[in-house]
């Protein structure tokens, strides 16, 4: 494509096919334009290097400018989702997807660093701002670590409501996080590390505050941190623990409480030191203990917990003695639980410091969503498959909203509205979340039944159910999404997501879903002495012991799901859609593979097919009118009237076909994009 020939527009493509699509991508990525539309779509492509389009002077530059005047750019997005929330009362959400490191946490950051330089001053509104930034460093430190995709890769999902009053000012904000991904904590794959916080704590504070929390600052110490990548070029972690420590109390954390966040950070660390040996007794069995105790690594009742395991069955209690690989999945599943705990402890206490205060009257929200993206591994497990789930909702959301608010634009401005044929994933979302039979719903039923259940049982349950379901399904629709054929690996199962086939091997479905801490465990934390440790450990408390468990970690997050997506129902969405352009984390390398294996499974193209099926561009009389009155000597230089009946004048005076568009109450709508080009290039001509 020659340089005229690109598109800040994918609508306004020509031709318009995948080739072309990526093509215009590629141009723009190769002069610095990362970002590109489809129509109020942002897509946004990972530089991977500063790029001098965040300054102040840009955010002026796009300050109370319209949409399409000024070249793509995130800050349109964001000036325009925070200009209809303060003008015209409407409450709106950011959606942004994309795979790991494509720049979705940057993207979030940008627009919430936009919003607040371009919302209201003063003191009082500096400080909620400060607040809801520096929730960011905070929440990323514990919640983020190196991985092979991204050196700064968030390992929880995250919504953000930001609160404002009727002026368009920032009042505080609520974030809820999903599904940490807590077996980092013992163990990481290789080239990545465990979360921040633990290097930048050994590397960042002073001898004497380590002294205190009986740390060492050598990580090959100890055992949850991985030494092949313990330092990683261009992250500071010494300076990150400064800014962190800085964060925490800028959102108002008490020096005690940062004290106690850190004693429970330090021992995650203890615990994984903890080692174990067999005992072995007269009958043979290899009972374990905890190998030489040194010094104040382990508390005695601690030490109890790791020996033995109490069941309760039929309203006597019975004590187990573990075995040394027991002991060992004790250990680890007992410092995830308690590192998961202190991190939505962190999203609690974050939100009790920057919520809004309940005089305050009705206000309005912009919420930011920042989660994971999909995930095709060759190992998909548990946490890939509620992943998936996750996208499958929120491109349901996508297409539901898409259509909704191009239908409700075709109305509000009075123009016919004509359906538009779309691939819809509802099926799939069933498969996974139906209360009678999905796949969730079995898991569930495996997990809570009695006898002995495991990740095979669970899985003839759903071959089972899911075959005759798909038997029945395949009736009414050909399209069943739970795949089964012979070419199926041991123990695996196979969806057709949206995105793509995945398969999930089942191994640990059972106990990631589960999800419980033998309740010696929650008892030995409970009767520390440690008052945030208690506080994490409720169930510990002697007194509730007959609580009924937990629900099931699928349980939570398909509530949590849920909850979210009706949130963003009732908001105005806004989308940004990352793309990342190589895999190694390279600037100015743009792999065409790559990109168009993400631009097929975010459903770019449909998107663009969807926009231009109507009107594929529509733009407010007055903009239109000035850009194109000089190809008309009636209306040059000043058409006296009403703008619409200026633009009638131009295109009739331009022999611009009568079907090729329609007048809306503010807006002109122009079906064909070649339309478009031809006026285009007639004013070039001028
Ligand atoms: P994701 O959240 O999608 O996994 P991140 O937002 O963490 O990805 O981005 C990964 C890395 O890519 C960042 O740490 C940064 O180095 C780089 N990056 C992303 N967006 C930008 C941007 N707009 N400008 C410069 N670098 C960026
Ligand atoms: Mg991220």
């Amino acid at each position: 494509l020659p340089t005229s020939m690109w598109v800040g527009d994918m609508v306004l493509l020509e031709p318009l096919n995948e080739d072309s699509f990526i093509e215009n991508l590629r141009k723009r990525f190769d002069h610095n334009e990362i970002y590109t539309y489809i129509g109020s779509v942002v897509i946004s492509m990972n530089p991977y290097r500063s790029l001098p389009i965040f300054t102040p002077e840009k955010v002026e530059e796009y300050r109370n400018r319209n949409f399409y005047e000024l070249s793509p750019h995130i800050y349109a997005l964001a000036d325009e989702a925070y200009r209809s929330l303060r003008d015209q009362d409407k409450d709106q959400c950011i959606l942004i997807t994309g795979e790991s490191g494509a720049g979705k946490t940057e993207a979030s950051k940008l627009v919430m660093s936009y919003v607040a330089a371009v919302c209201g001053k003063g003191q009082e509104v500096n400080k909620v701002k400060e607040q809801l930034l520096q929730s960011n460093p905070v929440l990323e430190a514990f919640g983020n670590a190196k991985t092979v995709r991204n050196d700064n890769s968030s390992r929880f999902g995250k919504y953000m409501d930001i609160e404002f009053d009727f002026k368009g000012d920032p009042l505080g904000g609520v974030i809820s996080n999903y599904l940490l991904e807590k077996s980092r904590v013992c163990k990481q794959p290789r080239g990545e590390r465990n979360f921040h916080i633990f290097y930048q704590l050994l590397s960042g504070a002073s001898g004497d505050t380590l002294t205190k929390l009986k740390l060492d600052r050598d990580f090959s110490k100890y055992n949850y941190l991985s030494l092949d990548s313990a330092t990683v070029s261009g992250l500071d972690d010494a300076a990150s623990f400064r800014t962190v420590r800085n964060a925490m109390q800028i959102v108002g954390f008490m020096e005690d409480e940062v004290q106690s966040v850190l004693e429970l950070v330090a021992a995650v660390l203890k615990l994984g030191n903890i080692e174990f040996k067999p005992e072995s007794r007269v009958n043979g069995f290899d009972e374990s203990r905890v190998k030489d105790k040194n010094g104040e690594t382990i508390q005695s009742v601690l030490e109890r917990a790791f020996s033995y395991r109490t069941v309760e069955a039929k309203m006597e209690k019975v004590s187990t003695t573990l075995n040394v690989a027991q002991a060992y999945y004790a250990r680890d599943a007992l410092a995830k639980n308690l590192y998961s705990r202190l991190f939505s402890w962190l999203v609690t206490r974050i939100n009790e410091s920057i919520k809004v205060g309940l005089a305050k009257t009705r206000h309005k929200v912009m919420g930011v969503l920042d989660i994971y993206g999909f995930e095709i591994f060759e190992d998909n497990s548990f946490e890939q498959f509620i992943i998936n789930y996750c996208n499958e909702k929120l491109q349901q959301i996508f297409i539901e909203l898409t259509l909704r608010e191009e239908q409700e634009e075709y109305v509000r401005e009075g123009i016919e509205w004509t359906n538009i044929e779309y691939f819809n994933n509802a099926v799939i979302c069933d498969l996974i979340e139906n209360n009678q039979n999905g796949i969730l719903a079995m898991l569930d039923e495996e997990c809570l039944r009695p006898g002995t259940v495991t990740d095979d049982t669970f899985l003839d349950k759903l071959n089972t159910i899911c075959a005759e379901h798909q038997h029945f399904e395949s009736r009414l629709s050909k399209n069943s999404k739970f795949l089964t054929d012979h070419s199926l690996p041991h123990s695996c199962f196979r969806i057709q997501h949206y995105a793509g086939k995945v398969l999930y091997r089942v191994e640990g479905f059972v106990d990631k879903n589960n999800d419980l801490l033998y309740r010696d465990l929650s008892q030995a934390m409970y009767k520390a002495t440690h008052s945030l440790m208690r506080q994490l450990f409720p169930e510990g408390n002697p007194a509730k012991v007959n609580l009924k468990r937990p629900p099931t970690a699928g349980f939570q997050f398909k509530a949590s799901v849920g909850g979210l997506m009706r949130n963003l129902q009732t908001k105005n969405p806004n989308y940004i859609r990352c793309i990342k352009p190589n895999d190694k984390k390279a600037s100015h390398i743009f792999t065409d593979s790559l990109v168009c294996h993400q631009v097929r499974y975010l459903g770019l193209m449909e998107n663009v097919r969807v926009r231009r099926a109507g009107y594929a561009f529509r733009q407010p009389y007055e903009p239109c009118l000035e850009r194109y009155k000089m190809l008309c000597r009636q209306t040059w230089p000043h058409w006296r009237g009403p703008a619409r009946d200026g633009v009638e004048v131009l295109l009739i005076d331009c022999s611009v076909p009568a079907e090729e568009f329609a007048y809306g109450r503010s807006k002109i709508f122009i079906r064909n994009p070649r339309t478009l080009f031809t006026l285009e290039e007639r004013r070039r001509a001028c």
